[in-house]
């Protein structure tokens, strides 16, 4: 089974409202070792629930690990956030995470790529943004204010 070991990405891109953590800010909770509240009832319910996509994928390889393509991709409904760390914002661009981006608009999915406060619609070939708004604009609202659960 896969476990997230070095990889804290998603404890600083994504917020978390019960914490009052801002997205792209570490949590004060997060060490090297992962997460200090692990087995508190103390740690926010969307944290202990929490899997990004390559956690919740066993076929997803050691290259789109986040803390390897530094992407973390999320289900959304039935499309995906690509969120990026700040510190390589052309990492959506590049390897692994660029094919697992392109995979998905070859497989119909939308992708709302995140980069801060800069977001990136990315549209699979024949979809129309009206297609796929209701999803993206619940990304836009939600994205940033709560961690997204699967
Ligand atoms: S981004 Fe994914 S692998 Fe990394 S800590 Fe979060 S859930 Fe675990
Ligand atoms: S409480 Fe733990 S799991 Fe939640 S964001 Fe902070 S370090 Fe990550």
């Amino acid at each position: 089974m896969k476990t997230c070991r070095e990889c804290t990405l998603c404890c600083s891109l994504i917020s978390v409202r019960e914490l009052n953590k801002l997205q792209n800010q570490q949590c004060k909770y997060c060490s090297t070792n992962g997460c200090f509240l692990f087995g508190s009832i103390k740690r926010p319910p969307v944290c202990t629930s929490y899997k990004c996509a390559w956690l919740f994928n066993a076929a997803w390889p050691e290259l789109l690990r986040p803390s390897n393509c530094h992407v973390v991709f999320e289900p959304f409904r039935k499309n995906f956030v690509a969120a990026v760390d700040p510190r390589y914002p052309n990492a959506w661009r590049i390897g692994a995470a660029q094919a697992a981006i392109e995979y998905m608009l070859k497989n119909g999915k939308a992708v709302v790529v995140v980069i801060s406060n800069e977001k990136h619609v990315l549209l699979s070939e024949g979809k129309t943004p009206m297609q796929v708004w209701n999803d993206i604009d619940g990304v836009l609202k939600e994205y940033g204010r709560a961690k997204l659960r699967n």
